[in-house]
């Protein structure tokens, strides 16, 4: 893998990721670009104790654009966008539209190929293994940043996500401070080492595993399941099976072996509601450990992929009980779920 990094002509970094060590990347950002001027603010809710992140810069960001306008393109006969190179593989760069900035974390955009009009799940395992280096990579880089206390790296796919750009890429979010689902993990986490000595990332895997109804996927290195108590239609949890608290310390047996497991659930999920539907919208999220946590060892690195489409043509909203109250109401029982994903595995 080579790395190169470089500036665009407002100041913000992007950096190259190729497979190959010979590529040269050294065409210039030479767009009229005005300084990225952001006001993101982070508010604390009195009552609920959470973050609110204030962006009111974002309110004229790109909003989908014609395919001939894709800023995600590589630049290429005269039209400029925010990739300066005719080509890439893998590029990431600071969002010009950010949610978070400066003493407020960071917001990047990763492109995963410059084919405009694919998806992840279209990847080659060579591609996916190089979308995992960028995702290590940045964890490692933003991780060195001051203030920054926790990465998360994910991918909204989808219009009914609201998915402004089609081009396949995913976002990272450097964030300030240990997220609210995160710091409910660790609760759970810390109180169940107090109450058994054992781990609950360890044991719920294990539990999992053993019941085997709701698994979808086991190889040597990852296991996918349905939770147990799982809040959307569709929901997927991945673990490495070493447990490991951040995309840094995965072994290169679980590097390896994680291109083909994901791609297969990328595509599995695009089956579930059969033939002729349009791709399933979806959202994955990697969970890793905060950086400041003395207890991070503890934590277990995991994807959770998930679908707010509940049926053909019909969509989960987040409605009373869910928005008003965080209470989910999920009309598909996990162990249907996890048969379905069973059911429509490639041959
Ligand atoms: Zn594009």
């Amino acid at each position: 893998m080579k790395k190169t990094s470089t500036r665009l002509a407002d100041g913000r970094e992007l950096v190259y990721y190729d497979s190959r060590d010979d590529v040269v990347r050294d065409a210039a950002d030479r767009r009229p670009l005005d300084p990225v001027a952001t006001t993101a603010e982070i508010r604390r809710d009195p009552l609920l104790g959470d973050a609110v992140a204030i962006a009111s810069h974002r309110q004229g960001r790109t909003y989908h654009p014609p395919a001939g306008e894709c800023p995600l393109c590589p630049s290429r006969d005269g039209r400029r966008t925010e990739i300066p190179d005719a080509d890439y593989d893998v590029v990431v760069f600071e969002n010009r539209f950010p949610s978070l900035a400066g003493d407020a974390g960071r917001c990047e955009v990763v492109c995963f190929t410059p084919d405009h009009d694919a998806s992840f799940a279209d990847l080659t395992e060579d591609r996916a293994a190089l979308v995992l280096e960028a995702w290590t990579d940045r964890t490692v880089e933003l991780a060195a940043l001051p203030g920054v206390q926790q990465v998360f790296c994910f991918e909204n796919r989808g219009a009914e996500i609201g998915v402004t750009l089609g081009h396949p890429h995913g976002q990272i979010y450097a964030y300030p401070f240990t997220t609210p689902r995160t710091a409910l993990m660790r609760n759970s986490a810390a109180a169940h080492r107090a109450a058994t000595g054992r781990n609950l990332f360890d044991d719920l895997v294990e539990r999992e595993r053993a019941a085997a109804e709701r698994v979808v996927l086991e190889t040597d290195e990852w296991v996918a399941f349905v939770p147990y108590a799982a809040h959307w239609p569709y929901e997927v949890h991945l673990y490495p099976r070493r447990r490991v608290p951040d995309l840094r310390a995965l072994d290169d047996a679980a590097r390896a072996g994680f291109p083909p497991v994901y791609l297969e659930l990328l595509r599995r999920f695009d089956r579930i509601f059969g033939e002729g539907e349009p791709p399933t919208p979806y959202i994955a999220a990697w969970h890793q450990a905060p950086f400041a946590d003395p207890e991070r060892d503890d934590f277990a690195l995991h994807l959770e992929l998930f679908t707010i489409r509940r049926t053909s043509g019909k969509l989960k909203f987040l409605a009373g009980s869910e928005s008003g109250m965080s209470v989910f109401i999920n009309d598909v029982p996990p162990e249907a779920a996890a048969r379905r994903l069973r059911e429509v595995a490639s041959a």
